[in-house]
């Protein structure tokens, strides 16, 4: 199933798609909550019904949808470093030996065919395609053999960096560098886990204006996802909606001679086979 966010008036809407279509689950089965956190929060069996709720419900007119991330409001943007061992050598920086893991702000979560907005205190903004895990069932101390349990589903992922303030400010501290508003962007569907099967053998694009800059497969993964959920509900729970940026193959801007940033007028797409095409224009913030 593929489940999208889309905006209203009254915020945020969660539906899911039938053909070239999209059925509001709330309004197909007022039992269903409006909202993708709250959708989440039921569990596979709400899955299940949204799943009928798809099939039953009257189609939404397409041109009037405007998407949001498919989780617009996560409680934790969760993302993981140097997560390809290739990536991390063009970085000059050692493969790791734990997962390297930060995190973004809520705020800088944006959804497909929204712009990034280009900050005019950075001149480094980089781009990185990823695979985005969503949480479904929350949990603490998840066991590595139970982890998958608690995926609901997967998205494509853009961590955009702002290289400059990433690794020279902020006496080297990434969390700046990743959180401007609009470098998370997400989408555009949720892909429910048993339409992606396998999301370890995803081959991973990432284009700009059209050419391949970042071509991988997610078997290139050095912690995989089910050590990765694992990994971070050691420390912190769990909670249904929460995405986790699971990392960068190479080929990213700033490990390129002659270097490359975005720029205004770009135009970033990042496919990832079985998800679709996250596509975000670029252009300058207006203070
Ligand atoms: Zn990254």
């Amino acid at each position: 199933m593929r489940l999208i966010s889309y905006a209203t008036e009254t915020g945020s809407r969660v539906a899911g798609r039938r053909g070239d279509y999209y059925v509001d689950l709330n309004l197909a089965d007022p039992e269903l909550p409006p909202t993708m956190r709250e959708l989440l929060r039921l569990g596979p069996a709400g899955l299940d019904r949204a799943r009928a709720a798809v099939q039953a419900g009257q189609p939404l007119e397409p041109r009037s949808l405007r998407l949001l991330a498919p989780v617009p409001d996560p409680e934790k943007v969760i993302c993981i470093g140097l997560n390809y061992a290739d990536h991390a050598a063009e970085s000059r920086l050692p493969t790791p030996t734990e997962p390297v893991v930060f995190n973004k702000f809520p705020t800088a979560v944006t959804g497909h065919q929204s712009p990034i907005l280009l900050p005019a205190i950075s001149d480094q903004v980089d781009y990185e395609a990823e695979l985005v895990v969503v949480i479904g069932t929350g949990g603490r101390d998840i066991p590595e053999s139970q982890a998958m349990q608690h995926v609901a589903g997967y998205t494509c992922g853009h961590d955009v960096s702002a290289r400059d303030w990433q690794l020279h400010k902020s006496s080297g501290q990434w969390l700046l560098g990743k959180t401007f508003d609009t470098f998370a962007p997400m989408g555009p569907y949720l892909v429910t886990v048993d339409e992606v099967g396998d999301a370890g053998a995803l081959e991973v694009r990432l284009r700009l204006n059209g050419q391949t800059l970042q071509h991988s497969n997610t078997s290139q993964l050095i912690f995989p996802i089910a050590h990765l959920v694992h990994y971070v509900s050691r420390v912190c729970t769990l909670k249904p909606g929460d995405v986790l940026f699971t990392g960068t193959p190479p080929g990213v801007g700033m490990a390129r001679k002659p270097r490359i940033f975005l720029k205004p007028g770009d135009l970033v797409e990042v496919e990832i086979e079985k998800l679709g095409v996250l596509a975000n224009p670029v252009i300058e913030h207006q203070a």
